[in-house]
Parts: structure tokens; sequence; C-alpha cells
């Protein structure tokens, strides 16, 4: 939703640029915006070895935490460092609207998934600490407890949801003194 809206003010601001440009510009922000979670995809068939190819299989599959791995290469740190020097040493408009997308993938990911896990999200979108804790995806993001998925489309839009309001660590905070 929040790609869609993007490309269109993406389109308004850049109207009176060539449409070739504007296109250009666009079509990086929906890709950096929604088509970076292909990352979990590959993960899915070549990490996790799912054979399972239906939509509903793999939306269930990250919805109810079962994976074992996640290396999720495009959320990293790391390349958005490359890619953002790429993008001011090109000048392309492509690379612009994905770093523009992406940028704002990761900001949205950041601030919901970290209601999902005890563990550090900031921490968990580095390449490198994914890669020095093996991708282990327990190691990573502890095990959240996570309400069952209910229906693909309603599924697709809230993603995985914590079955309480707070996270892990805050429980023993709330916990009434003995
Ligand atoms: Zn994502």
């Amino acid at each position: 939703m929040t790609t869609v809206a993007a490309c269109a003010a993406s389109v308004v601001l850049t109207r009176d640029l060539p449409l070739a440009d504007t296109v250009a510009l666009a079509g990086g922000i929906a890709t950096g915006g929604f088509l970076i979670d292909v990352d979990h995809a590959i993960d899915y068939v070549f990490v996790e070895r799912q054979r399972d190819l239906r939509p509903g299989a793999f939306l269930n599959y990250y919805v109810e935490g079962r994976m074992r791995r996640t290396v999720l290469a495009l959320h990293s740190y790391e390349l958005f460092a490359v890619l953002i020097a790429a993008m001011l040493w090109l000048n392309s408009l492509p690379l612009t609207g994905y770093v523009l997308g992406a940028l704002m993938h990761l900001t949205l990911d950041l601030m919901f998934n970290a209601e999902l896990t005890p563990r550090s999200i900031a921490a968990f979108y580095s390449f490198t600490y994914r890669a020095a804790h093996r991708f282990e995806a327990v190691a990573l993001l502890g095990r959240p407890e996570l309400r069952p998925p209910s229906g693909f489309w309603a599924t697709f839009f809230s993603g995985a949801q914590p079955t309480r309001a707070t996270p892990v660590t805050a429980v023993a905070e709330t916990t009434p003194p003995a």
C-alpha cells in the first residue's frame, strides 16, 4: 500500500519530466518498495528447500515463523550502502527509485517487525550480523509467539502478528511482583 502511494506521489511530482524518466523513477520505487521481498522467496526455495510453491504455503511459512534461516540478502545495510554509493556515482533514475522505495520498505520493516522479536531488529538487518549467527532464525529473532494466519489476503496485508501486544522482553516487567 505504501509503495502504491509512493509511486503515485512520484508520478505526480515528476509529471513535468519526460515520460520515460517518470516511468523509470516510479518503476524503481515499485521494485525497491515491494519486489525487494523477493529475497524471502529465494530463501524459501534455495535455503529452506521448500517445494510447496503455492503462494499461500509460502506466506504461511513466514507468518507462522517456521523459517530456519534468514539470509534475506536484499534486506541488508551493507547492500544499501553499496547501492547508495552507486546511485550517487551513476546518477541513474531507476536506481534512485529503487533506493528510495527500498529505504521506505526497510524503515517499515524495522518499525513493524520490532514488535515480533525480543532481539534487536536494528542489528538483524545487518548482513554481517546475520552471517555471524549463521543466519539461524532462532538465534537472530528468538521464538516469537505468532497468531495463526487467517486467510490469504488478510494474512498478506496484516503480515505476522504477535499473540500479545507487548514484545516478549517486556513481559517480565509487566508481571506483578510475587
Ligand atoms: Zn521486507
